[in-house]
């Protein structure tokens, strides 16, 4: 775990990363609220990156309307907010070193292709409709090139290509990244890099030394280890926060029509998105609230009388690890 060691003695650097696709909602203040908390109470730095690169998603103005809403809720980035639309050249020298090393291939399958072939009998277990079956390794036989994907490795002899991770809130993870996703797309059909590639070059890239960000990502952690580590780059530490459920169960997402933020008392919504992390802080100005939402997060990262070690399994936070329904 020298990756971890590295990042401790690193200056802690926290992002928040949201895609403008539409407003915060309460699900993504949550983690919003968690990664600012972080960082101050690791008297780090937080950035604010926005990951635009899905241009079909995107929605006009949605951007600036996210800044202005982390501003009213006093939740003010220490760097310039930097967009992945401008920062295509990174990712193509990343996906340029993955294809030196023989870990990128071009794939010329549509989404049908790999439909028809993972039906096909011989791919045997039932989970596998997800998993790419691999046709394009051995070259693309004069068909056109639409993708381009990783070559997951098994670990030698092992048949696995497991990746063992520990989440300060969930505890140890593991993923056996060869049979839960197989090749996963780099850059995708319509030339837009895909998100993993692109959050681990930008991480990297950043400095990154904490990921806070919601639970509906940690499955990802896996695959960006794995190109972190073919990349040569330091794996942060990773906080998955509770995601915040809508009245039916459902995840609250943007996808699931989440209402956005209603910021005429954005201290009522900094309380909700608190609650869930498991803060009580107290004041009612902003500015009061936020430093009291700070000194609770401190005393949970920082135990009295602890070495101020905060990258092992908080029980705290563990603790607060179901959200209250709603
Ligand atoms: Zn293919």
């Amino acid at each position: 775990m020298d990756d971890r060691a590295a990042a401790q003695v690193a200056p802690y650097v926290g992002r928040f990363a949201p895609s403008p696709t539409g407003l915060l909602h309460a699900g993504s203040l949550v983690a919003a609220l968690a990664s600012w908390l972080d960082a101050r109470a690791h008297d780090g730095r937080w950035r604010v990156r926005i990951e635009d690169l899905d241009t079909p998603r995107n929605v006009a103005g949605a951007a600036e309307a996210i800044l202005r809403q982390l501003d009213t809720l006093g939740l003010r980035a220490d760097a310039a907010v930097v967009r992945q639309s401008r920062r295509t050249a990174l990712y193509e020298a990343a996906l340029q070193r993955l294809e030196a090393l023989g870990r990128a291939y071009p794939c010329a399958c549509s989404r049908r292709d790999i439909a028809l072939a993972v039906a096909a009998p011989a791919a045997g277990d039932p989970r596998a409709e997800a998993i790419y079956p691999g046709t394009c390794r051995a070259g693309l036989h004069g068909k056109t090139p639409r993708s381009v994907r990783l070559r997951v490795e098994a670990v030698e002899g092992s048949g696995e290509a497991r990746i063992d991770w520990l989440d300060r809130r969930l505890g140890a993870q593991h993923q056996d990244v060869a049979r839960a996703v197989g090749d996963f797309v780099l850059k995708r059909a319509d030339g837009v890099f895909a998100y993993q590639l692109a959050v681990v070059v930008d991480d990297a890239e950043q400095g990154v030394t904490d990921v806070v960000r919601g639970e509906d990502l940690a499955d990802s952690t896996a695959r960006q280890i794995v190109l972190q580590r073919l990349l040569g780059v330091p794996t942060p530490r990773y906080l998955h926060t509770p995601l915040v459920r809508a009245a039916d169960g459902a995840k609250l997402s943007k996808q699931t029509g989440a209402e956005p933020l209603a910021l005429d008392d954005p201290l009522a919504a900094l309380r909700d998105a608190g609650r869930v992390l498991g803060i009580e802080a107290h004041g009612t100005r902003l500015a009061d609230w936020l430093a009291s939402a700070v000194a609770r997060w401190r005393d949970r990262v920082e135990p009295a009388g602890g070495d101020g070690d905060a990258l092992g399994h908080d029980a705290r936070l563990a603790a607060a690890r179901t959200p209250p329904r709603p």
